[in-house]
């Protein structure tokens, strides 16, 4: 039993808690758990907690079926919304090990970040991450489903009684607070409905579990006041869709920030740079990872503030990527605006952050910003400035994953074939599907 470990276990004894949920994500990027009786805490840490990994998307076979969970005491944390008189219930989340070799298990998307962050580390890096995830609230009806129906008719930063989900926004705020979260801002987002919750940099790991665990404890807090929270990135045509900008950027071992350069017009160093640019160059594998619905891509269209054309700015929104204006040195980073809360926070981090590191290794030039609004661009002035297009739906994206190898391989040999796999099947059954739009246009008309 490790300190570490040890701190967890004093803590089960004095908060009385009764269950621990052990969190994982499959690869799709859903959050799974099993839940144990808290006393069985130390042979978790000791042994793990064994379980059945064929019912998990994506995982194994069924004759090898067996996988091992080993919780990570760092990520010990109290689920705010069940405490309770009688008993609370705390949550870690768990690396996946394979039970035959004893080995981390490849298909664990964790274990595919950490491969990513490895990397990093061996060329002289930790990476620190800071998402923006989106959402909306919708009302539920009287079956309790989900509705599209949004509960308030708020705009950008507006302030209650419009928006009347401030107070949903508080109590999730509060929840997350209670499970560790420093929160940064909360605030109505442009549509109606729709919010942000941003919350602190961290190394990328942690960004990682933080995504996974802020989609569950919004959801469930949502639920409490009888709201359905989702982070369905283009829940409603025609109006804003719900991104989770990524924040990079790399830091030296003596914690200076690898990325920041006073000489530099952007401030950007030469690493910083040849990290955009490898991002840049693998901008439509990436988005395979970061963008892996089909609605994803109802999303990246032009007008919305997200992003359609592969280039770079300091200053406008229509770029894929951003440089914000860093108020101190460490503050140096760049925004990758594609990603959205629909995609598994793991593998989208590493394929990311995989893009950049071959972009530093091979030293690739990184083109000048673009400083206009691109969306007003017409083909022609695109063209002369060479800024592509990313993916347009899902089945090219995946094409452009399946062709990029620093891409494919950043996910691996296990996850990346059946990601593949999942995402085309999903692709086909959408093109097959007849929808409401087609029977509004053409049912009457021929
Ligand atoms: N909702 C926009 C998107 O789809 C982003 C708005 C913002 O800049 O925060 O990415
Ligand atoms: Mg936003
Ligand atoms: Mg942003």
């Amino acid at each position: 039993i490790s300190d570490a470990e040890q701190v967890v276990l004093d803590e089960i004894e004095k908060k009385d808690i009764d269950f621990l949920r052990l969190q994982f994500t499959d690869i799709l990027g859903t959050v799974k758990n099993v839940s144990v009786p808290a006393r069985q805490a130390e042979k978790a840490f000791t042994e793990g907690i064994y379980f059945d990994g064929s019912s998990i998307e994506g995982f194994v076979r069924i004759q090898e079926s067996d996988m091992r969970l080993v919780p990570d005491p760092e990520t010990f944390a109290m689920l705010p919304w069940r405490n309770r008189e009688d008993g609370c219930s705390a949550r870690m989340i768990c690396d996946v090990y394979d039970t035959s070799s004893g080995e981390p298990f490849d298909g664990d998307p964790r274990y595919v970040l950490k491969r990513a962050l490895e990397r990093a580390h061996d060329m002289g890096y930790t990476v620190n991450a800071a998402p923006e995830p989106e959402f909306f609230l919708f009302e539920e009806d009287e079956d309790g489903r989900a509705t599209t129906e949004t509960n308030d008719a708020g705009g950008y930063f507006d302030l209650a009684p419009k928006d009347l989900a401030s107070d949903v926004r508080r109590d999730i705020v509060y929840g997350l607070e209670e499970m560790g979260f420093e929160v940064e801002a909360s605030h109505h987002e442009v549509a109606e409905g729709q919010h942000e919750i941003n919350f602190t940099y961290d190394d990328a790991l942690s960004t990682a579990d933080n995504v996974a665990t802020f989609r569950t404890v919004v959801r469930a807090i949502a639920a409490e006041h009888g709201y359905h929270a989702t982070f369905m990135p283009k829940p409603i045509a025609r109006i804003a869709g719900s991104g989770m900008h990524t924040h990079l950027s790399l830091f030296t071992e003596d914690g200076g920030n690898a990325f920041h350069d006073d000489s530099d017009e952007y401030d950007l160093s030469g690493t910083a740079r040849s990290f955009l640019a490898g991002v840049l160059e693998h901008a439509p594998a990436i988005t395979a990872v970061a963008n892996p619905t089909v609605n994803s891509y109802k999303r990246l269209v032009p007008g919305y503030e997200a992003p359609v054309y592969v280039a770079w700015s300091d200053r406008n929104r229509s770029s894929l990527i951003r440089k914000p204006a860093a108020r101190v040195p460490a503050a140096s980073r760049i925004e990758l605006r594609s990603p959205d809360p629909s995609c598994n926070p793991y593998l989208a981090l590493a394929a990311m952050i995989q893009a950049g590191l071959d972009g530093i290794e091979n030293d690739l030039e990184c083109p000048d910003p673009i400083r206009e609004n691109i969306y007003e661009f017409d083909e022609q002035t695109r063209e002369a400035y060479g800024i592509d297009t990313l993916p347009s739906n899902l089945g090219d994206a995946i094409d452009a994953l399946e062709d990029d190898d620093v891409v494919y391989d950043a996910l691996g040999d296990h996850v990346a074939p059946k990601f593949v796999e999942a995402k085309r099947q999903e692709f086909e059954e959408y093109l097959v599907d007849v929808s409401q739009w087609e029977l509004d246009r053409y049912l009457e008309t021929f």
